[in-house]
C-alpha cells in the first residue's frame, strides 16, 4: 500500500494547496505546518465578533462564524482560489471537517437543527459544476453529526454583476434573490447558514430577507473566510 502511494505521488506530486510546499505521508491538503499558522479567526470564542458586528441591527443571528480571516495575496485566499476555480471541492470538504473539529471542542454547535448551504442560481451551478458552499457544509455535517438541507432554500436570481454596483444600489437588490420551497421543514429550526467567502454580509442579509418570514426560525452563520472591510 504504501509502495503505491509513494509511486502515485511521483506521478501526482501533492502539494499543500495553501503554501504550495510538499506534502508529508501523513498530511492532506493542507500542510501541518499551514494549519497551525494559517490565521484563524476564534471567533467561536468571541460572540462579539467582528463579523457579528457586520450583521448588527441587519440580521439577527445567534453565532457568527468564520474559520479564517481573508488577506488579500494570503494563503487563505490561495485556498479559496483553488476550492473555486480548479475544482478542488474535496479541499472545501476538508476545511469543514478541520473547523467542525475546533467547534465540537467549545460546543459552539451543539443546537443547530440543519444546515443550509448558500444556494447558487442552477445556471451557475451548471456553469461550475458544484457549489463550494456545499462542499464546506458537507464536511461540517459530516463532523458535528448534523442533517444538511439542499432543497427548502432556493436561489431565484442571479447576482454576479452585484460587486460592480454601488453599495447602496445593492441593498435595494437583494429583496427576492432567495425563496423558501418548503416553510414547513424549516419551522421552530436552529437553521446554521454556511457560505464560502463573506465580505459585505449582503448576501447573508438576502437570504434572511427570505427565511425571516419562517414561523419560529433561528439563524447562525458560517463561512470558511471573512474579509473584513478596512475601516479607514
Ligand atoms: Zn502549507
Amino acid at each position: 500500500m504504501t509502495l503505491i502511494n509513494d509511486f502515485m505521488s511521483l506521478i501526482y506530486p501533492r502539494h499543500c494547496e495553501a503554501c504550495g510546499n510538499g506534502l508529508f505521508k501523513q498530511e492532506a491538503y493542507i500542510c501541518n505546518y499551514c494549519k497551525l499558522n494559517l490565521p484563524k479567526s476564534n471567533y467561536h470564542k468571541n460572540s462579539q465578533n467582528e463579523l457579528s458586528l457586520t450583521f448588527a441591527g441587519r440580521v439577527p443571528l445567534v453565532n457568527s462564524l468564520c474559520f479564517y480571516l481573508f488577506e488579500k495575496s494570503g494563503k487563505v485566499q490561495k485556498l479559496l482560489h483553488a476550492i473555486k476555480y480548479q475544482n478542488q471541492k474535496e479541499l472545501a470538504q476538508f476545511i469543514g471537517e478541520l473547523y467542525a473539529q475546533d467547534l465540537i471542542k467549545e460546543k459552539t454547535l451543539d443546537d443547530i437543527d440543519v444546515i443550509i448551504p448558500i444556494p447558487l442560481h442552477k445556471n451557475k451551478l451548471k456553469l461550475r459544476g458544484f457549489n463550494q458552499s456545499e462542499w464546506f457544509a458537507k464536511g461540517l455535517a459530516k463532523m458535528l453529526k448534523k442533517p444538511m438541507d439542499i432543497i427548502s432554500f432556493e436561489r431565484r436570481q442571479e447576482t454576479s454583476t452585484q460587486t460592480k454596483k454601488k453599495k447602496y444600489q445593492r441593498w435595494e437588490n437583494v429583496e427576492g434573490i432567495f425563496s423558501i420551497n418548503d416553510q414547513q421543514a424549516l419551522i421552530n429550526k436552529h437553521v446554521l447558514l454556511v457560505d464560502d467567502v463573506i465580505t459585505t454580509g449582503a448576501t447573508i442579509e438576502a437570504a434572511w430577507l427570505a427565511l425571516k418570514e419562517v414561523e419560529g426560525i433561528k439563524v447562525s452563520v458560517i463561512s470558511i473566510a471573512f474579509a473584513a472591510r478596512k475601516l479607514s
